[in-house]
């Protein structure tokens, strides 16, 4: 099921930042339009059996696709072993959704609203079926949103520019929604560390950062946060 979802949300994390159309128009080749037929729509199976290439074109086919359809694959297969029925399908569209995020900040430095209220959405369905209680949660919310939006706060007034997304504190509560207000220092110390671990790489391999480049922090929030949820449910379990 996750690599079926994956080629869906793998065709909203390209079309959707060119402004084309994610729901209408049917599955094309991004080079010459050509649509696809039944069997070259088998998520991960189609794209190796056309060794990454158009068959009429030849234009490769962006390697998000398949990278996007393992990743959600691999999503689903985590969420089904550490919890039963319900639990893990609450737990893998959550996994589902930060990875589309984690890609489209990574790529477009852009968390759309709609898909962090669609991830809000199933962490407020997932208290139906799965722990933390909704208080816990409901803190998590407000105190995730609340924290990083003094953070951007402070800083717009400490430097005189944006240092922080728009979307990142709304990303963070929603986070907050999902996994209780206990998870976030984890998951905040957990997305900073691999940002210095980012920075170091750059560093070794030459590329010096300056103090106004960007970094994705919706990114480094999203690969924190469903290892975090993996381990959690573990735990409750
Ligand atoms: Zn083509």
């Amino acid at each position: 099921m996750g690599a079926i979802i994956g080629s869906f949300l793998a065709t909203i994390a390209v079309r959707w930042p060119q402004g084309r159309s994610v729901l209408r128009g049917r599955s094309a080749c991004d080079g010459c339009g050509r649509g696809l037929r039944a069997h070259e729509l088998v998520p991960l199976v189609s794209w190796i059996a056309a060794r990454g290439r158009c068959t009429a074109c030849g234009a490769r086919i962006d390697r998000l696709h398949p990278m996007i359809e393992a990743g959600c694959a691999g999503v689903g297969i985590a969420a089904a072993i550490v919890a039963p029925g319900p639990a893990a399908l609450a737990g893998a569209a959550f996994g589902w959704l930060l990875l589309l995020l984690a890609v489209m900040d990574a790529r477009d430095f852009w968390l759309p609203d709609p898909l962090v209220a669609a991830l809000a959405l199933v962490a407020l369905a997932g208290a139906w079926v799965a722990p933390p209680d909704p208080i816990e949660r409901l803190i998590g919310a407000a105190g995730g949103f609340v924290l990083l939006w003094l953070v951007a706060a402070g800083y717009r007034r400490w430097r005189g520019r944006e240092g922080l997304g728009g979307g990142d504190p709304k990303l963070f509560g929603a986070i907050g929604l999902a996994l209780g207000w206990r998870m976030l220092p984890a998951v905040l110390l957990v997305a900073g560390l691999i940002g210095l671990g980012w920075v170091a790489f750059e560093r070794l391999r030459g590329r010096g950062l300056a103090a106004d480049d960007a970094l994705p922090l919706g990114t480094l929030l999203a690969i924190a946060a469903y290892p975090a949820w993996l381990l959690m449910i573990t735990a409750a379990a």
